[in-house]
């Protein structure tokens, strides 16, 4: 067990500034309009640093950085660009201490989350996008006898990158790494709840990229992100964040007609088969494990399995054992490696997820563990905890239908699987979902009829770069990871040669 000083503390593996400003033209680059804004750590609920407050003047000053950096950075080779990613990759790699202690003092994620799944997942998209940018292959067809047709990929030019709080450094990467393989200049604007983490990655890598290649204006969704998306000088923009931020989004970029990827809100089903409890063995504590996958994160997972649908036969025995695994997660100092929940991103979100407690409580579900706000004395009790919550009830109520984005679970009882698929179904939402059943045929059948991006069966929460991820309905527009991302970043180029 090692419990990680504290940032700005004697012994921290991290230093964090008093303040940040912007990352443009490979500099830190301070707001035209001089403001900044507190930026609090959710484990105590203290300020650390302050980070510049960015505007449309900002934007522009990114823009006309990332223009001046595109044309030379979309003509370097792929095995160029490949090199920068992999050094980037190395550059994180011996910095993964340093970078998890930082984004959970950001964030309030459990450092074992970052140093187990957020960083290494980061080293791999990056070396992932460096190595698929190498196989990808243009096209050529033989049209007549004289005739030739050449099909090129070109990188659209400057793109614009806006995210969200929950995974700061992984979303950034999954977004800035396919961009940048195909030859792509950025302007990328955080969420203004978790800035400085990834200022923190601008100051250990900007040395390694040409300047202007990556920018990063902070700063609030009105104020720096809507003159980001709006702008008529990017040829895309990528979101991740709320479905009604993702349609303002769409709205602006119509008016441009550039493409949009929205990774948006989801509301997942868990799916428990009967079957699951038919021995006390491996199988069955998986599926345990995998009920409480709600909590991971926080339950700020934007596939967070946050509705249970239980079989009839196995429910009483099933919940009560997954109650029991619930109680057992560790709820603590985001800090000690031993911690599995850790601190919610906000007071903010601290206080909408209590509200939702409250609507389920009100809306008349059982409430079976959880329900309140954590202390956990000293120092952290300023900081934003909500202990891992089960709730019992019906399909119908709010808290099964809205995304409260925290550890909060809704379970429901189903007798047949056609019951299960029409309640799985049952939601505006279809980014993630989780089978879980002995009999493979049924998880089949189940998987191909449940309307979400990604079926989990018999695991749940794993994110691998080469596995394409995105939503139905309105959990979004698009995919992310695998290869099939550079075509998001790409135009292609058909040359008809007559020789
Ligand atoms: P949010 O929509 O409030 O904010 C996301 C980002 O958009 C922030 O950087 C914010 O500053 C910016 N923004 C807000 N208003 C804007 C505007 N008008 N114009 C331009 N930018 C604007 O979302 P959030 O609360 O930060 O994140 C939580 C949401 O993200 C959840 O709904 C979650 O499900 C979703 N999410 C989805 C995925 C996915 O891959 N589908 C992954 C992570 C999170």
């Amino acid at each position: 067990m090692t419990v990680y000083e504290a940032p700005g503390r004697a012994g921290s593996v991290v230093e964090y500034a008093d303040r940040y400003d912007h990352w443009i033209g490979g500099e830190r680059v301070p707001p035209a309009e001089g403001q900044y804004f507190e930026n609090p750590s959710p484990v105590t609920g203290q300020t650390f640093t302050e980070v510049a407050r960015g505007t449309a003047a900002d934007v522009e000053r990114a823009l006309d950085a990332a223009h001046a950096a595109a044309p030379a950075w979309g003509r370097t080779s792929v095995a160029e660009r490949a090199l920068v990613l992999n050094r980037i990759a190395d550059r994180v790699e011996a910095n993964l201490e340093k970078l998890a202690v930082a984004e959970t003092w950001d964030n309030g994620k459990p450092v074992r989350e970052c140093l187990a799944a957020d960083l290494p997942l980061v080293v791999d998209h990056l070396r992932y996008f460096a190595g698929v940018v190498r196989a990808q292959e243009g096209g050529i067809s033989q049209i007549d006898d004289d005739t030739v047709a050449y099909h090129f990929h070109e990188p659209l030019g400057v793109v614009g990158q806006i995210i969200p709080w929950n995974f700061p450094l992984l979303m950034a990467i999954w977004k800035l790494a396919p961009a940048l393989a195909a030859g792509n200049a950025v302007v990328l604007k955080p969420a203004e709840q978790t800035p400085a983490s990834i200022m923190l990655l601008m100051d250990l890598i900007g040395d390694l990229l040409p300047p202007g290649v990556v920018n990063v204006v902070n700063g609030f969704g009105a104020e720096a992100g809507k003159p980001l998306a709006a702008n008529p000088r990017i040829r895309k923009i990528a979101f991740t964040g709320e479905t009604t931020t993702g349609r303002l989004i769409m709205q602006y970029a119509s008016q441009n007609l550039i493409p949009v990827t929205l990774e948006l809100g989801g509301k997942s089903p868990n799916v428990f088969f009967d079957d699951v409890a038919a021995a006390r063995d491996d199988f069955y504590d998986k599926a345990l494990e995998g009920f409480t996958m709600f909590a991971l994160n926080q339950g700020e997972v934007c596939t967070c399995p946050s509705r249970a649908l239980i079989q009839s036969g196995v429910y009483d025995t099933f919940l009560g054992d997954a109650l029991d695994r619930t109680k057992a997660v560790k709820q603590g100092n985001p800090l000690d490696t031993e911690t599995m929940i850790g601190a919610q991103a906000s007071n903010d979100q601290l206080e909408k997820i209590l509200s939702y407690i409250d609507i389920g409580k009100k809306e008349g579900a059982k409430l079976l563990t959880g329900g309140e706000r954590a202390d956990l004395g000293g120092e952290l009790s300023g900081g934003y905890y909500v202990n891992p919550t089960v709730f019992e009830g019906d399909n119908s109520m709010r808290i099964f239908q809205e995304e409260i984005f925290g550890p909060v679970v809704s379970v429901t009882r189903f007798d047949h699987p056609d019951d299960a698929l029409k309640i799985a179904n049952d939601t505006l939402y279809g980014l993630g979902a989780g089978v879980w059943s002995r009999d493979i045929h049924l998880a089949y059948r189940m998987g191909r009829g449940i309307q979400a991006g990604r079926v989990w069966t018999n695991n749940y929460h794993s994110y691998p770069a080469h596995a394409a991820f995105g939503g139905y309905k309105s959990s979004g527009i698009g995919r992310e990871n695998h290869a099939m991302m550079l075509d998001h970043y790409q135009q292609t180029k058909n040359l008809l040669v007559s020789y």
